[in-house]
């Protein structure tokens, strides 16, 4: 990225733009005048890089994944009953490898590693991605929740069995009624004070929990979100162990379960609905890290404001959403892998020569569709490391303060967004870019396809999840935020907060700032370099600050003429989802941008400022229509931004092909024997 690695192309090295006239230089007279010199990627060195501090971990489950290669088979053969008992058994196995229990506690037989769970999670989705869920299920969400939302009798009595696969479980949250609004859920528990128990209920059909993975065959117990009631008072949403099956698997009185039917992927993990009617379980079932019933009836917390109680429980579950979107940036790898390599042997049409066909590599439109993306997936990559490891420090105690949480927080959501709607639009486009093979069962991308799409769903609808950073943004994640509900939330919004998000992004103010490090002065915007990353930086920055105070002086404007705080909210909602897009967006390219520069001098350095400028080049250009509408691209600047994109493309070709092995994607996940053996013999 930076402009001492990497000069900028010559303006006369390219065509114009579609369809203009070609000048008579080629790229290569162009780039050797300039002092380009194409550097080497070290494949090893790369894949070092970016397994960071856990290569370890993540080699295990590159070893664990090809022990078990022949289940991408078994997807495509077995009867959907047979298969999630192979799911099944082969996540018990992986776990008595310790692949699955390192983020759990040392002394309840787990490794004690939050950021080497994730590590191993992420790698696990270069595989069948049943069995990925099914691990997210059993040890991320039941086993979280056991952790984070119990105390140390639940860790005693599930955590050491759990951890091996003995013990199954559900994590019942979701229901038909309200998957998003989780504080609207239906089911209650209610206290009997005579007998010590909760009484589990499902109030109304659109109550029955559903979608819950592990529901449908294999889990013995549910951690079950219902309505606390105590005496007659309603104290909201919190977690209770309720046992669904006994040992021999037969379903408990009181509960009734039923499978979910087929799905559009994901069919080695058995999703299916619950009904609870009055089943009892005693006081201590309740999870009761931040709230607890005595036995006489008394309710008590710490947390004295519900919806802060609330959200802190759930501001504890965010590692299944950290690990989801580094699942989605993973399965991306496995379609760019596929997708580049194919194009590096495939031939289609004479081209460039009489009698030998072009490489799709080669052609500019293949290099335009596919590089791109692989340099986004570089990005979320570095941005996904810096946040597991902030998540890391949060949830090992390092870093402690509220505000560093709530930001977390909504790195998290915005990070998992942007990552799982990368996966479905990277895998897309590999599929295609591989022609009728990639639509073949055995080349990966129908599995790919089919199980990634429901991760822009679960673990937080990515529209909602942007709404949550925006919010963040706009209230600056002031301490109020965790005490608000969705109504009270645009009321602070609209409201008291507004004077404050305008005055803190004042765009003239980052104006200033951005004058003040970029050659140009009040021209920075048409002086600076466009492979000068504070530039790049700059322009992200200015996008995000003018949304959010844009946002908010369209939200103070419906609140003065009058009208109802959730109706202007609605009616500005686009703009809230761009403005959090915008601002994670941001994240990602400074992650990426420091990154690179933390790298000595070097070949690995060149090659990664080239992905770096491609990639923050290409999301300026993905948005030009924005920033010409507000007099930050001229038209000269958008089609030279354009030209620089295909210049960058045709110097990071002759490295594609290494750049997606750092991926270290091992052999047997990737079957697809059409595409890489390509041509047959
Ligand atoms: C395969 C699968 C596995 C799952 N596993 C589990 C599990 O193990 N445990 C569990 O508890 N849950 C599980 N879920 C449930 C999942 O978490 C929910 O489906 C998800 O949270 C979305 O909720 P919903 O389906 O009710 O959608 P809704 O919340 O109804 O959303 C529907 C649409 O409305 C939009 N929308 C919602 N609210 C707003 C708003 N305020 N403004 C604008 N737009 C809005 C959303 O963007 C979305 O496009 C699973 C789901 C699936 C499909």
């Amino acid at each position: 990225m930076a402009t001492d690695t990497v000069p900028p192309s010559s303006a006369e090295d390219v065509p114009t733009e579609p369809g203009g006239t070609p000048q008579s230089d080629t790229d290569a007279h162009v780039e050797s005048r300039s002092g380009y010199r194409q550097p080497q990627v070290d494949v090893a060195a790369m894949t070092r890089l970016l397994d960071g501090t856990y290569a370890e971990v993540r080699n295990l489950v590159r070893t664990n994944l090809a022990e078990y290669s022949s289940i991408l088979e078994d997807a495509e053969t077995m009867s959907r009953a047979d298969f999630r008992e192979r799911v099944k058994d082969v996540v018990v196995e992986m776990a008595s490898t310790g692949q699955t229990g390192m983020g759990f506690p040392v002394e309840h037989g787990g490794g004690g590693d939050i950021g080497a769970s994730i590590a191993a999670f992420e790698t696990l989705a270069y595989g069948d991605l049943s069995v990925l869920v099914k691990v997210g299920v059993q040890f991320g969400l039941f086993g979280g929740a056991i952790l984070q939302l119990g105390s140390k009798h639940h860790h005693d009595a599930y955590l050491p069995d759990l951890i091996t696969g003995k013990l199954m479980g559900c994590f019942a949250m979701t229901e038909s009624g309200h998957g998003s609004n989780v504080q609207a859920l239906g089911t209650v528990a209610t206290y009997d004070v005579a007998t010590q128990e909760f009484v589990v209920t499902t109030t109304t059909e659109a109550a029955r929990k559903d979608y819950i993975g592990n529901a449908a065959a294999h889990a013995r117990l549910g951690v079950v979100f219902a309505q606390l009631e105590v005496a007659g008072e309603r104290h909201g949403v919190h977690a209770f162990v309720v046992p669904l099956r006994d040992e021999d698997g037969t379903v408990l009185d009181g509960v009734r379960i039923e499978d979910d039917g087929r799905k559009m992927g994901l069919n080695g993990v058995d999703n299916g609905r619950i009904w609870f009617d009055h089943v009892r379980v005693p006081r201590e079932n309740l999870l009761n890290r931040f709230a607890d019933v005595t036995p006489a009836g008394v309710y008590e917390s710490g947390i004295e404001n519900p919806n802060r109680r609330f959200f802190t429980m759930l501001g504890t579950l965010i590692q299944g959403r950290v690990c989801v979107g580094g699942a989605g940036i993973n399965a991306s790898k496995v379609a760019l892998t596929l997708a580049v390599k194919y194009a590096n042997k495939r031939r289609q049409f004479e081209a460039t020569s009489e009698d030998t066909e072009e490489l799709l590599l080669d052609y500019g439109m293949h290099q335009r569709r596919l590089l791109p993306l692989l340099a986004r997936t570089y990005a979320l990559h570095f941005a996904q490391e810096e946040l597991a490891s902030q998540l890391h420090d949060v949830l090992s105690g390092v870093v402690e303060d509220e505000h560093t949480q709530r930001e977390l927080e909504a790195r998290a959501a915005g990070t998992k967004a942007l990552g799982t709607w990368h996966a479905t639009r990277t895998i897309q486009e590999c599929r295609e870019a591989c022609g009728g093979a990639g639509y073949l069962s055995v080349n990966r991308f129908d599995a790919l396809k089919a199980d990634t799409d429901v991760f822009t769903t679960f673990e937080g609808d990515n529209t909602v999840l942007l709404q949550l950073v925006a919010k963040g943004l706009l209230t600056d994640y002031a301490s109020e935020f965790s005490d608000m509900d969705q109504l009270g939330m645009v009321r602070f919004v609209t409201g008291l907060a507004v004077e404050t998000v305008i005055e803190r992004t004042a765009v003239n103010k980052l104006l200033e700032r951005i004058r003040d490090v970029l050659p140009g002065g009040d021209e920075w915007d048409q002086e600076a370099g466009l492979l000068d990353p504070d530039y790049q930086l700059a322009m992200l920055r200015f996008r995000e600050e003018h949304i959010v105070s844009g946002v908010a002086r369209r939200l103070k404007r419906g609140i003065d003429r009058g009208m109802n705080p959730g109706e202007v909210f609605s009616r500005v909602q686009d703009h809230v989802i761009a403005a959090g897009r915008a601002h994670v967006e941001r994240l990602v390219l400074e992650a990426f941008v420091a990154k690179t520069a933390a790298l000595p001098d070097g070949d690995q350095k060149v090659a990664l400022n080239l992905l770096c400028d491609l990639h923050a080049l290409s999301t300026i250009e993905a948005d030009r229509a924005w920033f010409m509408e507000h007099g930050r691209l001229s038209v000269a600047r958008s089609k030279a931004i354009s030209r620089e994109i295909g210049s960058l493309c045709r110097k990071i070709r002759p490295l594609a092909e290494e750049l997606v092995e750092a991926f270290a994607v091992p052999r047997e996940m990737l079957r697809s024997p059409d595409l890489l053996d390509w041509p047959p013999a």
